[in-house]
């Protein structure tokens, strides 16, 4: 083993990793990357089939990044935002507004409305589409969760709205490891442990049409969202849930949710019309829209029409809730948002919700709430490059390609009896294995197939890791297609094996 190894296994404990597995073997140590490929001390390639735990977006040893990191380093690399402003973060938050706020989304931009007011107005809908005009940074997923979290809590009580603000999230939904968002998610194995430190939450139906106690369907060789057979029964659940706390005199504060595809869930993806439709629901009671975009922003769900079952051939859409005609009033962006290069997250919201947090100093109702790191200046000129080239036609052309190339290579796997669901949004897939299409009857989870299959997709060459029993591929944008073919090919061979075995 490699001293590197050596060292590893002595001292480092690896995220959401059974550890005494991990010391069974010798684990891979990366120290090059480039564009898709990863490189590993023994000069052995991987193409990057999950972009480094979603993260990533334009690929490795990206030169223009690299560039607009160098340059900012030679000035500095951070300084406080408590009390300091600095260039890249201002330009960043003024880039992210730009982009959160298509003209598509008529967005009304409603800056001088009182709280109470913009509030009633949000209640109404679409005509009056709130404005992400406010850009709260922080360092990750779960802390751009934890902000939009606190905020909505303390705008909520303090527009009147309720003394104890109540959030709904979707059930089997996943918002990061801090407490806060463990409290909105309902993912048990990882959230049940510590059910005693949680705040109370509540959970709904969310779609998945592949396992829907009200899928009717038997199962065919089709993405499930395109055969299934149902009454939108999800649907129902979420109006009646809405409708009874309603009714109990403390409606739902805010409405928290993974836009398109919940990820951590299992890549479960939402049918055409679902996400419009909740949202409709949950404005009609007046609750606040929180999207979770971290893992869905900045392109990963393609280009317009690319979700659900028609697939029209629109314009890019860069974050997945304007598929679905969505505007929330809270956004939290993290994994991509530096290009996956540094953790940086950010929290968008309205300037109804900002003005509720102004008053005389001694009011006290300032936000009560920062990171060491806010602001960061590295991480802002990263994300700055990196959404200059997302905007590019270059980028906006490759990913079209790769999201077309992944739509037909995925289909070569409906061949293999294990192969249960294939669910793209855009670029970004889930393959569920299963024990018997026919029957839909899943492994055991104690099988660890779907670990197994990535272990095989590592010997050959492709790197991803699953969640459960469904694989993940989701390259970063540059793939080519002959990589996104190899990557599937090597997915299609890890199946047979472990089929085999
Ligand atoms: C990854 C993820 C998070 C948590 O982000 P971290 O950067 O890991 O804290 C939150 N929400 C979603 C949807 C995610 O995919």
């Amino acid at each position: 083993m490699s001293q590197t190894a050596k060292l590893d296994h002595k001292h480092v404990w690896h995220p959401f990793t059974q550890m005494r597995d991990w010391l069974k073997s010798e684990p891979i140590v990366i120290v090059e990357g480039e564009g898709t490929v990863l490189r590993d001390e023994r000069g052995r390639e991987y193409l990057d089939g999950n972009s480094s735990i979603w993260t990533n977006l334009h690929g490795h040893n990206n030169a223009k990044i690299n560039a607009a990191i160098q340059r900012q380093l030679k000035r500095i690399a951070h300084s406080s935002a408590l009390g300091l402003a600095n260039e890249p973060a201002s330009r960043l938050a003024e880039q992210l507004v730009k982009l959160a706020n298509p003209p598509q989304m008529k967005v009304a931009a409603k800056g001088n409305m009182r709280p109470e007011q913009a509030a009633f107005a949000l209640a109404r809908g679409r005509k009056n589409t709130p404005c992400l005009g406010k850009v709260f940074f922080s360092d990750d997923g779960s802390t751009a969760v934890e902000v939009a979290l606190k905020l909505a809590y303390e705008f909520s009580r303090r527009t009147g709205r309720g003394a104890k603000p109540r959030f709904l999230s979707l059930k089997s939904g996943y918002h990061g490891d801090t407490i806060g968002a463990v409290a909105l998610g309902h993912i048990d194995l990882f959230h049940k442990a510590y059910a005693e430190l949680l705040f109370k939450t509540d959970g709904v139906m969310a779609p998945y049409c592949y396992r829907c106690p009200y899928n009717r369907a038997k199962p065919e060789r089709a993405d499930a969202r395109e055969y299934r057979r149902c009454n939108w029964e999800c649907l129902g659940q979420m109006e009646r849930k809405f409708e009874t706390q309603t009714k109990k005199g403390n409606p739902y504060a805010a409405f928290v949710f993974e836009p398109l595809m919940q990820g951590a869930a299992g890549m479960v993806p939402q049918p055409k019309g679902w996400l419009h439709r909740a949202a409709e629901i949950a404005r009609g009671h007046g609750a606040l829209l929180i999207a979770d975009e971290v893992m869905t922003g900045f392109g990963r769900t393609g280009k317009e029409g690319s979700t659900g079952e028609d697939r029209g051939s629109g314009r890019n859409v860069l974050f997945a809730c304007h598929h679905e005609d969505v505007q929330p009033d809270f956004m939290a962006l993290a994994k991509g948002l530096t290009g996956g290069y540094l953790p940086m997250a950010a929290t968008l919201t309205t300037q109804a919700v900002f003005e509720a947090f102004l008053g005389e100093y001694d009011e006290f109702k300032t936000f009560f709430h920062g990171h060491s790191f806010t602001g960061n200046q590295l991480g802002a000129a990263a994300g700055l490059a990196s959404l200059k080239i997302l905007q590019s036609g270059v980028s906006s052309r490759a990913r079209r390609r790769l999201e077309a190339a992944l739509r037909s290579e995925l289909k070569t796997l409906w061949a293999l009896p294990n192969v249960g669901d294939i669910r793209q949004a855009g670029l970004v897939a889930g393959v569920e294995l299963v024990k018997d299409w026919r029957t839909r009857q899943p492994f055991d989870l104690r099988k660890r197939a779907g670990i197994r299959v990535c272990e095989a997709m590592a010997r050959h060459g492709v790197l991803t890791r699953p969640v459960g029993n469904v694989v993940v591929l989701m390259p970063p944008y540059c793939t080519t297609t002959v990589q996104a073919r190899k990557m599937i090919a090597v997915l299609r061979k890890a199946v047979e094996e472990i089929a085999r075995a």
